[in-house]
Formats: C-alpha cells, structure tokens, sequence
C-alpha cells in the first residue's frame, strides 16, 4: 500500500504521523528534525526540566452543531517553556481546516481539564452558529 497522504516520518519514534503533527525542531545551527508532537514535548519538558508534564493524546470528539451538523474535532498540545497550547481543529483533506480553538494552560495543569475547558469553549462557540445561518438566509 502506498504512503498515506499528508503523512510525515517523526525522526524520532519513527511513527508516521499526519503532517499538522509534526514540528520542526531545532535551530539554524543545529539544523531542523521534523519530530512529532509527542517527541516534540517529551525534549521540551526534559531541556525546561518540566518532570511533572505528561504529554497525552486525545481522540478526535464529534459536536453537533445547533444545525444538527456533526464537526470532528482533532487535538494537539504544545508545549513551549512556561506553558501548555491546546489546540482543536476540524481536519479536511490531511490539513487543519473549518473551526480551531485553543486554551492556553500550564505544563502542571491536568491534561483533562484542558481538553474539558477547549470542549466547553467549542460548544459555546459552535451553539451560537445558528445565528449566523440567520443572517445569511436574509441576504438576497
Ligand atoms: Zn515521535
């Protein structure tokens, strides 16, 4: 079977990983390795001494929107220093696309409250998008 599309070699574990997954890390004088999220965090934790951060991967969540439409939502977290990016997008054709969201938390903070707080964000944000089909069916 051929390589899947829109996927990437971490150079560091060796799995193949969607390329929204993959980071460049590094320097100019060191030169770039394209890592995975995973092994991305795991080096940042280790050089900022951050022994307490777990890097955890989440499954994709599907939400209805009120139009009764179902978003799949994908999720990465990034480590960078004093904090933790967690992000969530809608995937089409291999690369992030449609809603994103993000929360920003600390390396202590618990994975899980993260992903409950970036949850609650997109269905307050998602709830409201009836509105906006409302407008749209005025124009002419
Ligand atoms: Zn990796």
């Amino acid at each position: 079977m051929a390589r899947p599309k829109h996927q990437t070699h971490c150079v560091s574990c060796g799995r193949s990983v969607p390329d929204y997954d993959i980071i460049n890390f590094g320097s100019v004088d060191t030169g770039y390795r394209q890592l995975c999220t995973k092994c991305f965090n795991t080096e940042v934790a280790e050089s900022d001494g951050l022994d307490k951060f777990e890097h955890a991967d989440f499954a994709p969540v599907e939400l209805t929107d009120c139009d009764g439409q179902a978003h799949v939502f994908h999720f990465r977290t990034r480590l960078f220093g004093p904090g933790v990016a967690m992000d969530a997008f809608e995937v089409r054709d291999g690369h992030p696309a449609g809603y994103q969201f993000q929360v920003i938390g600390t390396p202590e903070d618990d994975p899980l409250t993260l992903l409950a707080r970036l949850i609650e964000k997109i269905r307050r944000a998602i709830s409201i998008k009836h509105l906006k089909v409302g407008t749209r069916l005025l124009l002419p």
